[in-house]
């Protein structure tokens, strides 16, 4: 199922597959993106298959390479928790060829507008397609939506992506499949890494203080224990016991630094270091982690790779050292 609630997943189901089916009886499918296919096409640019996030963005872009045009909803920095289409982003996905989001709620207020956008667009969110198992439930039965942040689990959302493109582009089948099946084993040669370096930080300290609870899939993954001050969404509120117990945390086990998000206010990991040092005890800002975006152009962060070895050498810059 894509979005919105289980009664109307099924129904949804079926107008996607109608809606697939008379896509593919019409022949507009296929959309060329060399540049002697774009030629055949005339002036008419190719429509764009358009991510909501740019971790998304990246995932679609590294399974699709030069046969896929990417386009994405949300900028570098962007909080996709917020974040509230405009009617131009509307226009964007209606005439998009294909929809690619995170899925799990992440993208909250969108969920509407992607639900009904289904039974016309081809849309797949590729959290959603991931074993269930595997998922870390919050309120509600729900589930946390920050699979990215454990690459080997955001690596099986590659068939999910690989399926998508094949559908539009059976042409393509060959170039996907080969494409997906080299960027899992890069993800999962990645993890391996990401592992050995958090390793290095001393497992009473190797504790992530973060704005929001964006980092539970990771702590879970990499051995590292992550407490957030504001819950899994950004939309809820910290309160002042959760902000004192965190101080507690941060006096009484000595962790030297806590960190703030790059989509995220940093309000909230101010008031820790303020309740610390009204106990007479410095926390360190550790730096700025990227959490449910990407870094923009030249940050050398564009890339979901780039992103996690980023926030783990930052880590272990604020965390590994020490007294
Ligand atoms: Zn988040």
């Amino acid at each position: 199922m894509f979005f919105g609630d289980s009664k109307t997943g099924a129904a949804m189901g079926h107008a996607l597959s109608r809606a697939l089916v008379l896509a593919v009886l019409a022949t507009v499918v296929v959309v060329p993106t060399t540049s002697q296919e774009t030629a055949a096409w005339g002036d008419e640019p190719p429509r764009p298959v358009l991510a909501t996030t740019t971790i998304v963005a990246d995932l679609v872009r590294q399974v699709g390479g030069d046969r896929v045009v990417v386009d994405c909803l949300m900028g570098p920095g962007v909080d996709p928790h917020s974040y509230r289409a405009t009617p131009r982003d509307a226009d964007r996905l209606a005439a998009a060829r294909l929809v690619v989001a995170s899925g799990l709620h992440l993208e909250g207020k969108l969920a509407s507008l992607l639900a009904r956008l289904a039974r016309r667009v081809p849309t797949v969110a590729v959290a959603d397609a991931l074993p269930r198992e595997r998922l870390l439930p919050v309120a509600d039965g729900l589930f946390d939506p920050h699979v990215w942040f454990d690459a080997r689990l955001w690596s099986e959302g590659v068939p999910a992506v690989v399926a998508a493109l094949v559908k539009l582009d059976p042409a393509g089948r060959a170039a996907y499949e080969a494409r997906g099946a080299e960027y899992t084993r890069r993800l999962e040669a990645l993890d391996g890494r990401l592992r050995e370096r958090l390793a290095s930080i001393p497992r009473q300290r190797r504790v992530l203080v973060t704005a929001h609870d964006a980092f539970r899939y990771f702590g879970r993954a990499y051995d590292v224990e992550v407490v957030g001050v504001q819950g899994t969404s950004t939309e809820s509120e910290a309160g002042l016991a959760d902000i004192n117990r965190l101080v507690d945390l941060l006096v009484d086990r000595g962790i030297p630094a806590v960190f703030v998000e790059t989509s995220v206010s940093d309000r909230n990991v101010a008031a820790l270091r303020e309740g610390a040092r009204a106990r007479g005890r410095e926390v360190a800002l550790g730096g700025r982690l990227y959490s449910d975006s990407l870094g923009g152009p030249g940050s050398g962060a564009e890339t979901l790779e780039s992103v996690l070895e980023a926030n783990v050498e930052t880590m272990v810059a604020a965390l590994a050292g020490g007294r």
